[in-house]
């Protein structure tokens, strides 16, 4: 019987930009296939399916919250060898909260703009490449981490970082990018209050504070800057990464050795393991899920051991 998936499509995934064409020249380097428009995107993988003998069932998203219901259809039908996510990490992270108490493993074909899922999983990067991989069919299952009811697969932000996400505008974002993010931040760091972050570690009563909190469930933050370079999706922990030295210049400084690859030399920076991290009432924080804006402070964030079953 013919293996059949069911995909999932964001066509405002990944949109092609004047200015990623020039830089993709200036860095002569090969277009990748996000971007191409979502209609072609589509048609190939629609080829490269029907050429391994598969059938397809396809659902375009059109706003937030349609992948979720897509994917969790899509599970309790019980009727697909896995749930195929096209998009960036927010559509990947819809999708994942769709089927996250089934068996039903998650393939993605990349579509997004810094696609962090799949860089930290080494999906490949073309479409015929990422449904080979779906149709071999190799699944493991993975952590997932989540805060207010809502999972996460590669990371969340308390703070600044998810603050930018809610002032970011994709008009920008289709210009420019993932670099649209960094002019939002530029925009909005010196009326930001960076107001201190209150949190208790795994159930104990101290309480520390931050000026940022990362967590991290995958090795990678921002599209490929390894901000816990040690992080495993499968050792029952969550990366915790505090931020406490938010001048400019230590600012400017991080940024270099995080591009460098080097975290541990960040100025008035920390990492460590934990299960479980509560964020304490106090001025309120936006919070983040995969890039995606979820709710405010207080919350508190739990590991998932081995929940999520994906393809890889
Ligand atoms: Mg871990």
């Amino acid at each position: 019987m013919a293996m059949s998936f069911c995909l999932i499509v964001n066509p405002a995934a990944g949109r092609s930009s004047p200015w990623r064409n020039w830089a993709n020249r200036w860095l002569r380097r090969q277009p990748r296939h996000y971007y191409q428009t979502a209609s072609t995107a589509v048609s190939a993988v629609i080829d490269r399916l029907r050429y391994h003998g598969a059938t397809i069932d396809i659902h375009y998203t059109t706003q937030s919250g349609d992948a979720t219901r897509y994917a969790q259809l899509a599970a309790e039908s019980g009727r697909y060898a896995a749930v195929i996510a096209m998009g960036g990490d927010g559509t990947i992270n819809e999708v994942i909260n769709g089927i996250i108490d089934t068996d039903v493993p998650l393939g993605v074909i990349p579509f997004g703009t810094a696609n962090v899922y799949c860089s930290a999983f080494h999906l490949p990067n073309t479409i015929n490449d990422a449904v080979d991989r779906i149709i071999a069919g190799k699944t493991t299952h993975i952590d997932v981490g989540s805060i207010h009811n809502r999972y996460f697969v590669c990371m969340a932000g308390i703070g600044f970082d998810a603050y930018i996400i809610t002032r970011h505008s994709s008009s920008l974002k289709s210009y420019f990018g993932g670099f649209s993010y960094l002019i939002t931040a530029l925009r909005h760091y010196f009326s930001y209050p960076f107001h201190p972050i209150s949190y208790c570690v795994d159930g104990r009563s101290t309480v520390h504070k931050c000026a940022l909190f990362i967590i991290s469930n995958t090795h990678l933050y921002g599209g490929r800057f390894a901000l816990s370079p040690n992080a495993s999706p499968s050792d029952g922990y969550l990366n915790a990464c505090v931020f406490n030295d938010i001048r400019i210049m230590s600012i400017l400084k991080n940024a270099k050795h995080l591009v460098c690859g080097q975290p541990q030399k960040m100025i008035g920076f920390k990492s460590f393991l934990c299960k479980e991290i509560e964020f304490k009432s106090g001025p309120s924080h936006t919070i983040h899920c995969d890039a995606e804006v979820i709710g405010h402070t207080p919350a508190t964030a739990h590991i998932h051991s081995k929940k999520l079953r994906i393809i890889h």
